[in-house]
């Protein structure tokens, strides 16, 4: 038996979760999950060996496929885009990963090099070896190098007392040693998903930073017009309030809600898989929505 709830935002080792994909299947069994969404950064390559070990743990917990790519989006704020759904062989997902895989590879060298010239002696070898760690075979061995990843190797080695202090000095967007990173707009997000077949939603909305209610209209407006279906109303930053004022957005535009922990493992030691920080409990109705949604806008395709 399950315990009626779903988890729409989670990362493996794929890219910078610290469980592997088979770590995180049977920890969402644990837990009691009725469904698990892998919604790793830029990649879908941890999908296989999830999939995989959710038919070997034979019923219980459901796979939904996802994604989650950054795209532009002026500061102070970040935009993050969901695809659930989609399907991890499409070619255009597979052409976007490697965009956004070369985008990290031109950025990551630069933190590590104003990290050393900020007296931190890491080096990017340290990191892509903290990268590495549990990355999925059946993803062909290609892993994703992110800000966490940096941010242990300077807890490694005592530059910093922890990854909070990590990202709040150096790696965070108003860290010393912050880049931005390739890319895609928002429309060619939305454009990437729908064409994997997915739906795409904005994560954690509060992360956009709107600075009032008509900012944030406006935002959604534009999103909408490039394509958007839905958004994130439950999210371990989100608070009681944000929830009642996304739903109420969410009704507004008819955009389908989705909701997750954005569980990490231990580089978010304070997020729990399918409870997130704030009580984020999403009911499986919410995944039956999402779903619906997903079938319709497939039938009038
Ligand atoms: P990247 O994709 O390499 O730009 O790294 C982004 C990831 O870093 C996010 O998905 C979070 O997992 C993590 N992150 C971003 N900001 C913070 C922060 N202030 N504290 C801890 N983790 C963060
Ligand atoms: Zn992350
Ligand atoms: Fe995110
Ligand atoms: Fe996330």
């Amino acid at each position: 038996m399950n315990n009626g709830l779903v988890d729409l935002h989670t990362h493996s080792t794929a890219s910078d979760g610290t469980l592997t994909p088979t770590e995180l299947m049977r920890a969402a069994a644990e837990v009691g999950l009725a469904a698990i969404a892998l919604t790793d950064h830029d990649t879908c390559n941890g999908i296989a060996e999830a999939q995989a070990e959710v038919d070997r743990l034979g019923g219980g917990v459901r796979l939904i496929t996802g994604i989650e790519i950054s795209a532009t989006f002026p500061g102070p704020g970040v935009l993050h885009i969901l695809g659930h759904f989609v399907d991890p062989l499409s070619p255009a997902l597979k052409e976007i990963s490697k965009i956004l895989l070369a985008g990290r590879n031109e950025r990551n060298p630069k933190i590590v090099r104003r990290l050393n010239e900020l007296g931190c002696r890491i080096s990017m070898e340290q990191v892509e070896e903290i990268a590495r760690r549990g990355v999925p075979e059946a993803g062909g061995g290609k892993f994703t190098v992110g800000r966490p990843h940096i941010a242990q190797a300077l807890v490694a080695n005592g530059s910093v007392a922890s990854i909070k202090q990590a990202f709040d000095v150096y790696l965070g967007t108003t860290g010393a040693a912050y880049f931005d990173k390739e890319m895609l707009t928002p429309r060619q997000a939305f454009e990437c998903i729908h064409k994997a077949g997915g739906l795409a939603t904005v994560a954690h909305p509060v992360q956009l930073k709107a600075q009032n209610t008509a900012h944030f209209q406006t935002i959604i407006n534009h999103l909408v017009e490039a394509g958007l279906d839905g958004i994130e109303v439950w999210h371990s930053d989100h608070t009681e309030r944000d929830v009642a004022f996304l739903l109420e957005m969410a009704k507004r535009y008819d955009l389908v809600t989705t909701g997750g922990s954005d569980f990490h493992g231990r580089v978010k030691e304070q997020v729990a898989l399918g409870v997130g920080k704030n009580n984020v409990r999403v009911p499986v109705e919410v995944l039956e929505r999402l779903e619906e949604r997903w079938r319709v806008k497939r039938s009038a395709a």
